[in-house]
């Protein structure tokens, strides 16, 4: 079981992030711990309060996304559904936050890639955004924007 967790960008007067335990324990569940698991992924979903994130759903992989050992790509149209679903059932409360997706290795980094597609996001959308990377072993990388710079989070405890 997960608790929810809590993460502060580096900036210490900015906002923080609160990933419930819920989206982890999706993500945790398509860990790449074996050669054979390809990677997943899906979008974060949750509210904004200010310049706090609160992530509360994690979409799960999608019958058309396609993923390999070292990359994943994501079927957009199947997640906005997702998105937009929840959007309308929260009254328009729930907003698309951000991306996830796993890598096979313990301790996850961003590669080039990710960076490259994150920066694009980023640019599409003039509000602080998630991304997470879950690693083999329930360990996260997580990273908030500014503007279309994306810099790691680190917990802290309450
Ligand atoms: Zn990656």
């Amino acid at each position: 079981m997960r608790s929810p967790l809590v993460w502060q960008g580096p900036i210490p007067s900015a906002g923080r992030l609160l990933i419930e335990a819920e989206p982890l324990e999706l993500m945790d569940r398509h860990w790449q711990d074996s050669v054979g698991k390809p990677e997943s992924g899906g979008i974060l979903l949750g509210y904004r309060r200010g310049d706090h994130l609160h992530v509360t759903i994690a979409s799960a992989p999608q019958k058309a996304d396609r993923g390999w050992r070292y990359q994943f790509v994501r079927s957009a149209r199947h997640h906005q559904e997702i998105a937009l679903r929840h959007w309308h059932a929260s009254d328009q409360k729930i907003d698309y936050l951000g991306e996830w997706h796993t890598h096979p290795e313990c301790q996850p980094n961003p590669s080039a890639t990710d960076l490259s597609e994150w920066r694009k996001i980023c640019r599409q959308r003039e509000a602080r955004m998630v991304f997470v990377i879950m690693g083999w072993g329930g360990e996260l990388w997580t990273g908030v924007s500014r503007g279309v710079i994306v810099e790691r989070c680190t917990e802290i405890s309450f």
